[in-house]
């Protein structure tokens, strides 16, 4: 069958690389030059079950209102009149019970474990190199009440098979002794050991190599400006390459466009729950390799993520919800290396701090789409929130089933017709 995948983020290219390995004549279809230019360029690095805890849980609503107005808030909801931010903010509402907070975990780790192993075996099959580390996640607090707070999750992602123990202060330090510095404002921690860490940017890349040698087509600066429909099919999607306007065509469609996939899913009649939340990102280059971390750190009171890339330190974190803008607020950039330097002050060179931007394509659930649309031959991989980088070859190989008519081999919720 011919594909047609649309968006070469992380999710567009693994998406490529199963369906390929499935047999299929697969072209992908990008507006940057590259792959992974956009929200797949400089996140996080997490590959983290452990992060499984959504944003919609039953404390939520009253911090949200606690940060309305703070400028370094590490979530912040910037209220405009913009009927599509209000009402993913109803259905988020919604998500908040502890009822669907529980489901929403589940779904979270049994993805999230599903796609580090489908990972694990390609990283393997196919030697590929991105920095990666594979030393686990290391949550370590400073806020005894955040701690708290983290018992109960924690519980649950063991219940749902998520090896996220909880150990003391010292442990941390000794686990990652470049937290020694800060080790007397840790009140605990808790650490996954299967969790890994690697550049999502130089993997995308790599998979996309790999992909166009095993004969995947790329168009890249080629952008998708809508779609024709036949019968209730997609029957072609209207592009503009080199300034030219034309129509591609296939027997089916992968909608991978991160947090552009409702903008153009609205002129196929489809309503997906999609906000983008804009994040911040600061890479340094590393100055004191023995003081600088080398496990992956999540910093639960800042919500910030921290990951070793080879040389480079790279700390995510932050969210607004406030449009597409990707202006940097520089007042953010600069709480990111407040709380990183004052943590640990050798690890980098602070004031060669490289400041990125990118938007998370977030789901009221934080659970994305995968699988059938009401259309028939228009498959959804898009809506990865917080997690697309975690999620991405667990949903690319869940959707490669699908496609074929197959059942994945993992309890989610998909999609459906
Ligand atoms: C600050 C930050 C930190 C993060 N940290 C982590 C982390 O530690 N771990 C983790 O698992 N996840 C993390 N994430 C989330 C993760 O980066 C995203 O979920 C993931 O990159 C989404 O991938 P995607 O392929 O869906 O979207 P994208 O990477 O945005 O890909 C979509 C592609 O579609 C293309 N496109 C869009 N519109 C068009 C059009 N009209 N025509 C043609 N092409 C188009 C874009 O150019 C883009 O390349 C983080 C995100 C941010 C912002």
């Amino acid at each position: 069958m011919q594909i047609l995948v649309l968006g070469a983020g992380v999710v567009g290219t693994t998406s490529a690389w199963y369906l390929r390995q499935a047999g299929h004549e697969v072209t992908v279809v990008e507006r940057q030059s590259r792959a992974a230019l956009e929200t797949s360029f400089a996140n996080g690095g997490q590959i983290s079950v452990s992060h499984a805890t959504p944003w919609a849980n039953p404390s939520a609503p009253l911090k949200l209102m606690a940060w309305l107005g703070k400028p370094d808030a590490p979530l912040r909801f910037r209220p405009r009149l913009d009927p599509a931010q209000w009402g993913w903010g109803a259905r988020f509402l919604r998500e908040c019970t502890s009822r669907r907070a529980r489901y929403n975990l589940h779904q979270l780790v049994t993805l999230g474990t599903y796609s580090r192993e489908r990972l694990q075996s390609l990283r393997e099959d196919l030697a590929l190199d991105y920095d990666q580390v594979t030393r686990g996640i290391l949550h370590f607090y400073t806020d005894p009440a955040e701690f708290e707070r983290a018992q109960l999750p924690a519980s649950q992602m063991r219940a749902f098979g998520c090896a996220r123990e909880v150990i003391d202060a010292d442990r941390a330090v000794a686990l990652e002794p470049a937290l020694a510095g800060a080790r007397g404002r840790l009140v605990g921690a808790t650490y996954t050991a299967d969790d890994e860490s690697g550049d999502a940017r130089k993997f995308t890349q790599a998979l996309a190599q790999k992909a166009a040698d095993a004969g995947v087509r790329f168009l890249y600066d080629t952008e998708i400006v809508g779609f024709e429909q036949r019968r209730g099919d997609v029957a072609g999607v209207r592009v503009i390459e080199n300034g030219v306007h034309h129509t591609l065509r296939a027997d089916s469609y992968v909608l991978s466009l991160g947090s552009f996939s409702p903008l153009l899913a609205r002129q196929l009649g489809l309503k997906l729950s999609i906000y983008p939340a804009k994040g911040y990102s600061i890479t340094v280059p590393v100055r004191s390799p023995e003081r600088a971390y080398k496990v992956s750190l999540t910093d639960d009171q800042y919500k910030l993520v921290y990951s070793r890339l080879g040389d480079r330190l790279r700390i995510a974190g932050t969210a607004e919800l406030n449009g597409y803008g990707r202006d940097l607020d520089l007042r953010r950039c600069q709480a990111i290396v407040r709380r990183v330097s004052d943590l640990m002050p050798e690890a980098g060179h602070w004031d060669q701090a490289r400041f990125w931007t990118g938007l998370r394509p977030t789901t009221p659930s934080n659970l994305p789409y995968i699988g059938r649309s009401r259309l028939r031959n228009l498959f959804l991989n898009t809506g990865h929130g917080t997690l697309g980088w975690t999620h991405a070859c667990g949903s690319a190989a869940a959707l490669a089933d699908i496609v074929a008519g197959r059942q994945p081999d993992l309890d989610f919720a998909f999609t459906a017709a």
